[in-house]
């Protein structure tokens, strides 16, 4: 290591750039919590596209609310997020309207439903809109953004945007995270990807994105598989596509579903008891999703449960506590070929028939988080309850 006395000193035009981009940094900061009014150029001229002289297309801000515009003594509005955007007429008209300003998990399946109805009305109504921008708080904005990419049936991207740290907070990354959605979601190359989670400079499917991590910038991961893209200085850039079913190739019209049904998540865990489960059922759930231990297998108790759900038609989808691993469909004849470990006593008894029956017809979540699964099986059960139907719906979206 070289000591003090011994390091080259830094060249003085370096740092005049420090101080320049150390400036260019805390403005945006400064412009959100006291906005409307934004104060500053573009951080790099060199950012901005070419000017072409040609009207910019118009990107329609949807906000609902979440961290991204949570500031202390009164929440951003749709307004205040754009206004906070220096230099963003460089590269998209910016068109805004306040959804609802709640953080996400507040947000109701009746709202979710509201929310894809608007969008696909927009673009509807709106041959000539680039596409669409939607703050949410970090929280559930997984499960929103798969949501939103079973339901929004258009080619045009639909980015889902937050923040980690509030507009109060030194270090508010969220009117970048936001100029970087805008910025996606007027790039041509973000069409048919369906709808993509933008934060942190990063493109991840809204399929496969997922929040890793509670406080930290870079908590939104797509696990195994990775970025969709990256949004640098000069360009959004693409290095793969999703390749299930959405948006524009789905079959899930939002605008026949009056309500979701209700499904809720179960997690096995060691001595998991069944009467959770029951206790769902008889509350009504239609649908339950197991996150199940490893690859498939539940406790011993809870397999009184899950006869008690199958019994009365409610539909079991089997996914993974893991984080990340596919479940697949149940194709053996015997509790030994089964993923679920329950009580090995009773080999081709009437229990054990019992058992391989149910095993049929339950569902298996193939690679999707059990947050998801859950989208998904509400989705399904609006258009079906035959198992095998939800199983074609589970390996194609
Ligand atoms: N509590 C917030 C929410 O989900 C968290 C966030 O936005 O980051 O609305």
């Amino acid at each position: 290591m070289p000591s003090a006395r011994t390091a080259p000193l830094l060249p003085s035009s370096l740092v005049v750039a420090a101080v320049v981009l150390t400036v260019g940094a805390a403005a945006p900061l400064a412009a959100a919590v006291s906005s409307p009014a934004p104060a500053v150029r573009p951080a790099s001229r060199a950012a901005a596209p070419p000017s072409t002289g040609v009207p910019r297309p118009r990107v329609r801000l949807i906000a609902t609310g979440g961290t991204i515009s949570n500031r202390s003594g009164g929440r951003l509005t749709a307004d205040e997020l754009v206004a906070s955007l220096p230099g963003l007429d460089t590269w998209v008209r910016a068109e805004r309207e306040q959804f609802s300003n709640v953080s996400s998990s507040e947000l109701t399946l009746a709202q979710w439903l509201q929310l894809a109805r608007r969008a696909n009305e927009i673009f509807r109504s709106d041959r000539d809109l680039a596409g669409l921008v939607v703050t949410c708080g970090t929280d559930t904005l997984e499960e929103l953004a798969y949501f939103l990419h079973l339901t929004v049936r258009d080619d045009r991207p639909v980015v889902v945007v937050g923040s980690m740290r509030n507009p109060s907070t030194l270090g508010y990354e969220g009117a970048a995270n936001l100029l970087q959605g805008f910025r996606v979601a007027v790039d041509p190359a973000s069409r048919g990807l369906g709808a993509l989670v933008v934060l942190n400079d990063e493109i991840n499917s809204a399929r496969e994105v997922t929040k890793t991590d509670a406080l930290r910038l870079h908590t939104f991961q797509s696990r195994g598989y990775g970025v969709l893209g990256v949004v640098d200085q000069d360009r959004v850039v693409y290095y793969r596509r999703p390749v299930k079913r959405h948006t524009a190739e789905s079959e899930f019209d939002v605008s026949a579903i009056q309500a979701l049904p209700r499904v809720d998540i179960l997690m096995v865990y060691q001595d998991a008891p069944g009467d959770l489960i029951k206790a769902a059922v008889d509350n009504g759930a239609k649908g339950l999703v197991i996150a199940t231990a490893g690859a498939g297998a539940t406790s011993g108790t809870q397999e009184d449960g899950l006869a008690y759900a199958a019994e009365r038609g409610v539909i079991i989808v089997r996914g993974t506590r893991a984080g990340s691993g596919r479940i697949a469909p149940f194709r053996g004849a015997t509790r030994q070929a089964a993923p679920m470990v329950g009580n090995a006593e009773g080999q081709g008894s009437q229990e054990e028939n019992e058992f391989v029956r149910r095993m049929r017809t339950t569902v298996a979540a193939e690679d999707l988080a059990p947050v998801k699964a859950r989208v998904l099986l509400m989705l399904a059960l609006s258009t079906s309850r035959e198992p095998s139907d939800i199983q074609r719906l589970f390996a194609e979206y």
